[in-house]
């Protein structure tokens, strides 16, 4: 009894503890998620962003010794843009998905998490509490699930009934054995809607991702895309929310009252072009703060370029051009390469030509010359 009261003041607390949904389950191992993962692994879907140990996302008493019971959290987070800048011919702009709009949500998790362990232990002296957020060792969403807070979705995405899937979850493993809620049920029924959409194919089956072909991870990464993702990545700067706009779970939500996740439209909506020149210190005050930063200026700069190549956008050319001439990163250079292959025109097919004639890298000799035969069988 004194754990379900201690179970309904955290209930009640939660909204003053500026948390949207709590939810409790026993701390016992994710057998059955053991094998899904294992086999995710052997078909290279992993994006090697996640805890490497599967033992550790399966086994709660890997973080915490003799845990009784989790507790997962879920803070609600905007899904539209107020007034959003317009992105026109001569002033294109790229975006960032929901999941980097406003402060770092691993900051307001933690935040969250931190100011719960407070109230436990305020109530509970001695009481063992473990958070973790994203990149700990637990599989959020599998505890999220068993604690009721919603089910995952054919898009891999946690769906709650109230707030839809526009919602970061945490959690906490601990040594007070709180009573478990219901887990929660799949509610996708026949929809397959996200499948149906996502550009790349990536959702293999009903919850299965392959990673390497989401758009969301490609846009993190550090290298040259391949040219078919580029396509596809459209002007999508970081992340990807195509698999959770279209679903009908989320149709008209959109949460404003989390006060460090609300955007601003400028940073996540910019304008390329000046993206492209941003030096560290400029790319850390406008982005420092975002969930988007975390690799770094390099992948979204190089994003921009992609962007800029699927708008086709001429008055690009004289910025990528210097880009292929002058930026130390052949990344960058083949990128440029590739966007201007895609937006054509004498100007590009002359700097093109001249930057083969002085290039070293055999990553961006190789877009040169696949660009420049895309452009000269144009020309034809
Ligand atoms: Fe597909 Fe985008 Fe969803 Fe990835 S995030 S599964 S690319 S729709
Ligand atoms: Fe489920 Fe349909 Fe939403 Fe996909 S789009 S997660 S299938 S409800």
């Amino acid at each position: 009894m004194e754990w379900q009261r201690l179970k309904q003041e955290i209930l009640e607390a939660a909204p003053d503890l500026g948390i949207d949904k709590v939810g409790f389950a026993a701390a016992d191992p994710f057998l059955e998620l053991k094998q899904v993962l294992l086999n995710h692994r052997a078909k290279g879907y992993e994006s090697g962003f996640e805890e490497p140990d599967i033992d550790k996302r399966v086994y709660p008493d890997r973080s915490l010794a003799e845990p009784q019971s989790l507790i997962s959290i879920a803070i609600a987070y905007p899904s539209k843009l107020q007034d959003p800048p317009r992105s026109e011919p001569g002033a294109y702009r790229g975006i960032l998905s929901r999941s980097a709009w406003g402060v770092d949500y691993h900051h307001v998790l933690q935040d969250r998490l931190t100011k719960l362990e407070a109230f436990i232990a305020e109530r509970v002296p001695d009481a063992r509490m473990q958070s973790m957020v994203d990149t700990g060792a637990l599989a959020d969403r599998a505890v999220a699930e068993r604690a009721g807070i919603g089910w995952v979705g054919k898009n891999c995405a946690v769906i709650t009934p109230e707030w839809g899937s526009w919602v970061y979850l945490g959690e906490m493993i601990t040594n007070i054995p709180f009573p478990p809620d219901k887990a929660s049920t799949d509610q996708c029924g026949d929809c397959t809607l996200c499948i149906d959409t996502c550009p790349t194919g990536a959702l293999v089956g009903p919850g299965q991702l392959n990673s390497s072909r989401c758009i969301s991870f490609v846009t993190q990464t550090k290298g040259v895309v391949e040219d078919e993702l580029m396509r596809k990545i459209g002007n999508r700067l970081y992340g990807c929310d195509t698999c959770q706009v279209v679903c009908p779970k989320n149709k008209g939500l959109n949460w404003t009252h989390q006060p460090e996740l609300q955007p601003d439209p400028e940073k996540v909506k910019p304008l390329l072009i000046p993206l492209l020149s941003m030096g560290n210190k400029e790319f850390k005050e406008q982005y420092g703060s975002s969930a988007s930063s975390w690799r770094g200026k390099k992948p979204i700069q190089r994003n921009a370029i992609i962007a800029l190549g699927n708008f086709k956008d001429r008055s690009a050319v004289p910025v990528l051009s210097d880009l292929l001439k002058q930026d130390p990163r052949p990344e960058i250079r083949a990128t440029a390469a590739w966007a201007m292959g895609r937006i054509g025109g004498e100007e590009a097919i002359e700097a093109l030509h001249d930057a083969q004639l002085s290039e070293q890298q055999a990553i961006v000799l190789e877009e040169l010359a696949k660009a420049s035969l895309i452009l000269e069988s144009n020309h034809v």
